[in-house]
């Protein structure tokens, strides 16, 4: 596991993440820097920079969590739509070298916007993480 990476520190532990799910393979938490609240991400829990490197079955698994995390969006927040990311380099506008799904509840009107640089609140990140996570089904 490369030290830096910020998503293997908080699969291990080591950093603090609003924790959502957790399978075998995956780990989904709160994105820090929400663009709006509710956006989530399901990481691998192994560490892959992006596609290109990444193991097919693990890849496989994010998908595989995607349905059951989208339905508790959806149930949890009620957004008009769910839009799914996925960012592969820099030139791609990846920016955490650890390959992740962005699910990003819309709603009409709404920029469309990946990033944000403003910090979500503690309080609302673990509101929001308590409210997705409840709303998953067994
Ligand atoms: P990318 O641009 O690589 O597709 O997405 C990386 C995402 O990770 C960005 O949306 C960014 O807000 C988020 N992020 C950056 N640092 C942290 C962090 O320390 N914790 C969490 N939970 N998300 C982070
Ligand atoms: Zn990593």
């Amino acid at each position: 596991m490369p030290e830096d990476c910020i998503f293997c520190q908080i699969i291990a532990g080591d950093a603090k993440g609003y924790i959502v799910d957790e399978d075998e393979y995956t780990m989904t938490f709160m994105d820090a820097f929400p663009v709006v609240p509710g956006h989530t991400l399901i990481v691998t829990k192994n560490h892959y920079d992006n596609i290109l490197d990444a193991d097919a079955e693990a890849i496989a698994a994010v998908g595989r969590r995607s349905t059951s995390i989208a339905k508790a969006i959806k149930s949890a927040l009620q957004p008009e739509g769910l839009g799914v990311f996925q960012l592969n380099g820099a030139a791609a506008g990846q920016t955490v070298f650890h390959y992740h799904m962005h699910l990003i509840p819309r709603n009409d009107g709404e920029q469309l916007e990946i990033h944000s640089r403003i910090p979500g609140a503690p309080e609302d990140l673990a509101a929001m993480a308590a409210r997705i996570k409840e709303a998953i089904e067994p």
